[in-house]
């Protein structure tokens, strides 16, 4: 991943170019907002390590304008250990996650890696599970030739189950996805919505409750998995 690490602690922020880059990335130190906002609008990064606390323009300010123009780019916080506003303020203004200083490098870089993992590097035009496709750019879902008419919300959790077909999510675990920005959310609406997907997109039926697991969406021709010993038997 191409990161600009944004850190005015030189020795810190060389300490994380080198880990960065032992652990295969490109990454770019700045040691100022002023020069971070320099290197944005030269050429675009995949991820950004961001110090809140900076002289001049800070992390929190890096932040927002970063939100309002590279909307792909994933952003890391670096935070104080006691401070929860700063970690408050940085997660409502889009950052991706946090780290509070000090911190391990191994710490770093397993954070880093997890960022990478959440957004593949090529974009899936389209997703299929047996006869139903959901085009991702027209946002359309069809079965077979007939299209489905789905609400955002419907079309999200479709989305997160068709993206890992055979996966079993749990009801929690939807919830957090589909409706991961509000704060009062109800698994039972996930009961919902999935009962809403099911009515609409017809027999035979695509998607599966798994008992005391969750749910999956599974093609015709596959096995509906059990669940395993050593699985999380969290209730649906
Ligand atoms: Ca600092």
């Amino acid at each position: 991943m191409r990161i600009l690490i944004v850190e005015d602690e030189v020795p810190v922020a060389r300490q994380i170019a080198a880990a960065l880059t032992e652990d295969g990335h490109d990454p770019k130190v700045v040691h100022s907002g002023e020069a971070a906002l320099d290197e944005m609008s030269k050429k675009p990064f995949d991820l950004f390590v961001l110090d809140v606390r900076l002289p001049g323009i800070d992390g929190f300010e890096l932040l927002r304008r970063l939100r309002t123009q590279h909307l792909a780019s994933r952003v890391l916080l670096l935070t104080a250990r006691s401070a929860v506003d700063d970690r408050v303020s940085g997660l409502q203004l889009g950052a991706d996650d946090y780290l509070p200083k000090p911190f391990a490098m191994r710490e770093l870089i397993a954070r880093v890696r997890a960022l990478g993992r959440r957004y593949p590097e090529e974009p899936v035009l389209s997703l299929r599970v047996a006869d139903l496709t959901l085009d991702l750019s027209a946002h359309d879902v069809h079965r077979g030739v007939q299209k489905i008419e789905l609400s955002p919300r419907e079309l999200m959790l479709l989305k997160v189950l068709m993206r890992e077909p055979g996966r079993v999510f749990t009801r929690t675990e939807l919830c957090e996805r589909v409706w991961e920005h509000e704060h009062e959310y109800d698994t039972k609406l996930v009961e919902v919505f999935i009962g809403r997907l099911r009515k609409k997109l017809g027999e035979p039926p695509l998607i599966h409750t798994i008992r005391h697991v969750g749910y999956t969406i599974q093609g015709l021709e596959a096995t509906v998995p059990t669940p395993r010993k050593g699985h999380r038997q969290r209730r649906p």
